[in-house]
């Protein structure tokens, strides 16, 4: 249930030029792959150098088939969310144009998260790599395996900082503009870090 090409080519062209007056296009030679959907990415890490584990993170998005990395948001230091004497986040929220379909992306992603050593102990447990797909075009997905718009997203300040950092129009379907989700997270402790 997405929305039309036309429409996702159109957001991906934003995206894009949002991406240029910014800093990051890790593939300028490479062309948009010929289906392309619009996807929103969170990376989260706290353990093993985390600041190098979500810079590292953002490359091997970059190189994901038939996909282009679009843009990147700085990166932020967060408060950990639900146990209690973790060390803080490092979190960031990337803009991907994909061919991928949107379970093959969330296995992708999976894999980036395998290839960093992730082990998934128990819910909220430290991790050396988180990734989470946030937004996929406008589609509203609720399957066993993933559901999109991500269901938390919308009370996470490490999330909504940076995507409206590089997305400042981005909806949430089914929940509206994410800006007018920043005063229900304005009390989570999160500092953006100098580049
Ligand atoms: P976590 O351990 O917090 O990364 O959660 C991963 C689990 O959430 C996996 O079992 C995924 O299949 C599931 N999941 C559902 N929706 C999503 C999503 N939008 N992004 C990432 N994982 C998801």
């Amino acid at each position: 249930m997405t929305r039309g090409h036309a429409s996702a080519s159109a957001t991906a062209a934003n995206a894009d030029r949002q991406a240029s007056e910014r800093r990051v296009d890790a593939s300028p030679l490479r062309a948009l792959p010929e289906v392309s959907h619009l996807a929103y990415i969170a990376l989260g890490a706290n353990l093993a150098d985390p600041l190098a584990q979500v810079r590292a993170a953002a490359t091997a998005l970059a190189s994901l088939p038939a996909s282009r990395l679009l843009s990147v948001s700085s990166l932020y230091r967060t408060a950990p969310v639900g146990i209690r004497g973790q060390s803080d986040f490092i979190n960031a929220v990337a803009a991907l144009a994909t061919g991928l379909g949107a379970l093959q992306l969330l296995d992708a992603l999976f894999a980036i998260e395998r290839l960093f050593g992730r082990h998934r102990e128990y819910l909220n447990a430290p991790r050396t790599l988180d990734l989470d797909l946030l937004l996929y075009d406008d589609a509203l997905i609720d399957s066993p395996r993933l559901r999109v718009p991500h269901p938390r997203m919308h009370l996470r300040a490490f999330v909504i900082a940076p995507l409206l950092e590089i997305a400042p129009q981005a909806s949430i379907p089914g929940r509206g503009q994410a800006a007018a989700w920043l005063p229900a997270v304005s009390m989570q402790r999160i500092a953006r870090l100098p580049d």
